[in-house]
């Protein structure tokens, strides 16, 4: 029987380091593998590894502000990436190729949430990640039109925001690893309460990185080849996240917020629909916010990273 060989990009992110803990037998690959907005660091690892599977998780992924002051670099990175490894998995034959959209890459505005798969085209993306999320779009054309032209099985997972232990919790970080942060500081500076960015009215769907790996895995392990939006079906305001990640960490000084509302908000609400993923994904059980956060939380006290 021919060897499965599973090639993971990405390996040295949230989502891959949350993949390698429940599929350690697969190889995971960092930017200093290979570098892979490269055709020769792209075809190099073809040829070095022969993968029969890939699973990119690899992109360049950032913060509100980051996205902002380099639309160039969020567009060319990940369209380099995207777009080389999809041709090369091709050129080689390989049988698996699971991609990595996310759900600020759909429309800024519709006329009915919450968001279906087909409406990903349905208007541009918000202008705070516009570049980044044109690139993740064109992801998705490839591989319809692999799929169509040449008769592979590609597919593409479409997550929510993420959050979790292995979150960055330094500069340019994504919401929850940043508020955890906040708090933690504060709360170490004996001060009551924190300031976060824009209103606290936008709403999101957070999922838990091991989620998402759990449902990459369930792919890989039952054959599901369809591309769907991987979404917990609660859409909370970042009012109501906040509270519940204090209600989670419970700190001894820290005891309320307010907001900044000079700085940007983001997108309004981008929820999408989890319909697609019941069908496929039966029963599947989400980790509830406060469990993921108390986890998240007790994982970073523990290493000492913050
Ligand atoms: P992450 O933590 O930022 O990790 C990014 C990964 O990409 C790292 O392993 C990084 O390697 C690798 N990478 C970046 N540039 C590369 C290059 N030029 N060559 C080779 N590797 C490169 O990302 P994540 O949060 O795990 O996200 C994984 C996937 O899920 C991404 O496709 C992302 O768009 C998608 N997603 C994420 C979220 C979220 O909230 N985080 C939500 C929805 C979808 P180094 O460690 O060596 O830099």
């Amino acid at each position: 029987m021919k060897e499965n060989r599973i090639v993971v990009t990405g390996g040295s992110g949230m989502v891959g380091k949350s993949l390698k803990d429940i599929m350690p037998n697969a190889i995971y690959l960092s930017s200093s593998d290979y570098n892979l907005t490269s055709e020769k660091g792209v075809s190099q690892m073809y040829y070095d590894i022969k993968p029969t599977t890939v699973i990119h998780l690899a992109a360049k992924v950032g913060g509100i502000i980051d996205n902002i002051n380099k639309p160039y670099n969020y567009f060319t990175d990940n369209v380099l990436m995207d777009t080389l490894l999809i041709d090369y998995a091709r050129k080689n034959q390989v049988e698996r190729f699971i991609g990595m959209l996310s759900t600020c890459i759909y429309p800024d505005k519709v006329e009915e949430y919450p968001m279906t798969e087909q409406m990903i085209h349905n208007g541009p993306p918000t202008p705070t990640n516009f570049s980044y999320g044109y690139a993740k779009r064109c992801l998705a054309v490839q591989i319809d039109a692999c799929n169509k032209e040449y008769g592979t099985k590609y597919q593409y997972l479409t997550p929510c925001n993420l959050y979790g232990e292995y979150d960055k919790f330094g500069e340019n970080s994504h919401f929850v690893a940043s508020l955890i942060k906040k708090i933690i500081i504060a709360d170490r500076n004996g001060e009551e309460n924190i300031e976060l960015f824009g209103t606290g009215n936008p709403l999101r769907q957070y999922m838990y990185s091991h989620d998402l790996a759990r449902v990459i895995k369930q792919c890989i392990d039952d054959d599901i080849t369809d591309s769907f939006n991987v979404a917990t079906k609660e859409n909370l305001s970042i009012k109501e996240i906040t509270e519940i990640v204090l209600d989670a960490i419970q700190p001894n000084n820290v005891k309320g917020f307010n907001f900044d509302t000079s700085k940007p908000d983001g997108q309004y609400r981008k929820d999408v629909s989890t319909s697609k993923m019941e069908t496929i994904i039966p029963g599947f059980k989400f980790t509830p916010l406060i469990d993921g956060i108390k986890e998240t939380y007790g994982m970073v006290v523990s290493s000492n990273i913050i």
